[in-house]
């Protein structure tokens, strides 16, 4: 179905239950969903000590590979790991992390991944403060002359969707919102229509 859908990219969260207070799934759930996608698999890493894992990520089919700030004690050095493999790089912050904490960091990403819950679970209620925090990273993105996209996960849905592409935001992630509907085809090409 997802092949079949207007989505360009497929998200996928992996949990350690260390970094989140949840355990999503690991490499052969992931090279399983490798086998049939027709899509980058753009992997979030929601895990403590990323670096120890990058390279069997990338082996198990990632094209994005995002990590987190409050994971990282070396995050530039993780960025250059993640390059190394010949993926993009992500970094993801959580909501009560400043976008200026990006600002050495920001010239040599690919994407930043703004969570607009709290990382762990899904179905959550997006956090209004995101609309502010996205305008922060554009104006960030810009004084830095990178190339980042940003990325909004968590709580996304038709609402807010138009808002958040109005502020800045290039890729939008939804998960509850469109595999709880009753056509999730239909619910992902509204979202991809909301841009236009
Ligand atoms: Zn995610």
């Amino acid at each position: 179905m997802l092949n079949k859908s207007q989505a360009d990219w497929l998200h996928i969260d992996i949990m350690d239950g260390r970094f989140v207070p949840n355990i999503s799934f690991g490499f052969p759930v992931m090279e399983a969903i490798k086998s049939y996608a027709q899509k980058p698999l753009d992997v979030h890493l929601m895990i403590v000590e990323p670096e120890l894992y990058i390279e069997r990520f990338r082996a198990a089919g990632a094209e994005n590979l995002t990590v987190h700030i409050e994971g990282c004690h070396h995050l530039h050095r993780v960025v250059q790991q993640i390059h190394a493999t010949g993926a993009k790089a992500g970094v993801a912050i959580n909501p009560h992390t400043s976008v200026s904490l990006l600002e050495d960091v920001i010239a040599d990403v690919d994407l930043v991944l703004l969570m607009s819950v709290n990382p762990g679970f899904g179905g959550q209620k997006f956090i209004e403060n995101t609309y502010r925090k996205i305008e922060a990273m554009k104006n960030l993105i810009i004084s830095r002359n990178s190339k980042a996209l940003i990325e909004i996960d968590g709580g996304v849905n038709q609402e807010n969707a138009p808002l958040l592409l109005d502020r800045g935001a290039d890729v939008l992630v939804a998960g509850s919102f469109v595999f709880s509907s009753p056509d999730p085809l239909q619910t992902i090409a509204a979202l991809k229509s909301s841009g236009q």
